[in-house]
């Protein structure tokens, strides 16, 4: 009926393609279509500067831009390709769904433009998702794969982007691909040979609509699946995604759990990550991997982390001995769970990433006793939970951030006997601050562990600023310590 579908026709000479916002994806995006022979039109919300600047590079090279209206669907559209952030009701998409017009994100554009290199298949893509954990771990496999000899990168949601890895000269054997609850939403036809989803918690619901929108965009990462999907044994929500999912006649499915693994799981049996999944015989057989402290920091939840990694490493079909070497080689990005300074048998460790309760609650798990240092946004969130699961351990905690009275009550509630400093600062040299006010309630053998548990926006740029914030005023406390 009318307009042809675009995807059953890969041949883009003339194809009108709207491109919705310029920026980060949505410039290569237009550039790699024009290229084709589409007639692309980029539609963009801001008629700012920096907008202006991409829209002259683009007009010059013969696309079409309109700046300052991203609702409008301009007439006579085929497809839709959008970046991955934008609202899903947003008025320009149900226009495009009215019209019968398909929309992909970036993830969608990208597997579509993949093409045989030397005779040779596009690299399969082994793909994570999760609530938290999956740029870790996507780093982790890709450290997994390159010690096997594989030529490979960490792309996606994570520096690299999958156009560019599809599309650059690189000749890659297989790509880790991290993919966010927003890049799935818009990938339709995605077709992993494996995938992992590491956790279900509540996030961007407002974006979703519901947690059960968010799960099922999330649960798009195993259609198709060739070979393995990997869920947590640990969390039912990923398992009965793997349930719903339709996959290759085949395919199994795998579980990671910090316990023993029963057949067809990965796991941990004293002190070893074990595979009884990937081995002959998986009922009396289990193959070790490596050992816990091969993992880099060896908290809990990265352990599940590296079992995720090396579940869809060996679903590929590399050897243990590379599981091992790839997670010795491995060294965590920035901010995650990072040993800053040991000063006088107290551990100060930044964990800005720990931007939800989630991720806060798993940081908190991994270390006894523990000084807190929490507060900022908290995007809707309720901490109970949190502080309940936490409580036992908590030596003290300090307080900041605009949010800081909500997490203040939990604590009232579930731990009225841990002593709370409430800094009731929001401006950035609040930090300095904190440390010194944790620092006065640590003793030897406790971590001061910064895992806000909300974002950061209230008092910093971002995440990697409020870490480095903390790294500053740890280290000026190292340093008054020295010439002590
Ligand atoms: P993402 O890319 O999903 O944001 P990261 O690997 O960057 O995940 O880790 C973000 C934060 O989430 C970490 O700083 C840590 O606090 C927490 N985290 C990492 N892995 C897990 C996990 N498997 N379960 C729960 N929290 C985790």
């Amino acid at each position: 009926m009318g307009i042809p579908k675009v995807s059953e026709q890969l041949d883009w000479q003339g194809k009108r393609v709207t491109v919705a916002g310029l920026g980060v994806s949505g410039v290569p995006a237009a550039r790699a279509l024009h290229a084709r022979g589409a007639v692309v039109t980029v539609v963009n919300d801001g008629d700012d500067e920096r907008s202006r600047a991409q829209a002259a590079g683009l007009t010059a090279d013969g696309i079409t831009v309109r700046l300052g209206d991203g609702a409008t669907l301009p007439a006579g559209t085929e497809l839709v390709v959008t970046a991955p952030g934008w609202q899903p009701d947003k008025p320009l998409f149900l226009a495009a769904a009215a019209a019968g017009v398909e929309i992909w994100g970036d993830v969608e554009l990208a597997w579509r433009l993949r093409e045989p290199r030397d005779g040779r298949p596009p690299a399969p893509w082994l793909a994570v998702t999760g609530t938290n954990g999956k740029t870790t771990t996507v780093r982790m496999l890709a450290s997994i794969l390159t010690a096997a000899g594989l030529r490979t990168a960490a792309v996606g949601n994570i520096g690299v982007s999958l156009l560019d890895a599809v599309l650059g000269d690189e000749p890659y054997d297989v790509l880790a691909v991290e993919l966010s609850s927003y890049q799935l939403h818009w990938a339709p036809s995605l077709r992993a040979h494996s995938a992992a989803v590491l956790n279900l918690a509540p996030d961007h619901l407002d974006w979703h609509g519901s947690m059960t929108a968010y799960a099922a965009d999330k649960g798009r990462i195993y259609e198709g699946n060739q070979v393995a999907c990997v869920y947590n044994v640990a969390d039912r929500a990923t398992e009965d995604l793997v349930r719903e999912a339709d996959v290759e006649e085949g395919c199994r499915a795998i579980g990671f759990t910090l316990g023993a693994p029963g057949p067809s799981q990965l796991g941990v049996v004293e002190g070893l990550l074990v595979d009884r999944a990937f081995v002959p015989n998986r009922q009396q057989n289990a193959q070790e991997l490596a050992e816990v402290t091969d993992v880099n920091p060896p908290a809990p939840h990265n352990i599940a982390n590296a079992l995720a990694a090396a579940a869809l490493a060996r679903a590929f079909g590399v050897e243990p001995q590379a599981v091992r070497d790839g997670l010795r080689a491995f060294r965590p990005d920035p901010h995650r769970i990072e040993l800053v300074e040991e000063i006088q048998g107290v551990g100060y460790v930044d964990d800005s990433k720990a931007t939800n309760t989630h991720a806060a609650e798993a940081s908190l798990a991994a270390y006894d006793p523990i000084v807190w240092i929490a507060g900022g946004l908290a995007k809707g969130a309720t901490f109970d939970e949190l502080v309940q699961a936490s409580a036992k351990r908590l030596r003290g905690v300090v307080l900041i951030g605009q949010d800081r009275a909500l997490i203040r009550e939990a604590l009232a509630r579930h731990a009225p006997e841990v002593p709370v400093v409430d800094l009731d600062r929001t401006d950035t040299g609040a930090m300095s601050a904190a440390v010194r006010e944790a620092t006065a309630l640590a003793r030897p053998g406790d971590t001061v562990l910064l895992a806000p548990a909300c974002a950061s926006m209230d008092m910093f740029a971002n995440y990697n600023k409020r870490g480095e914030a903390f790294a500053d005023a740890v280290r000026a406390l190292a340093a008054a310590d020295g010439d002590a």
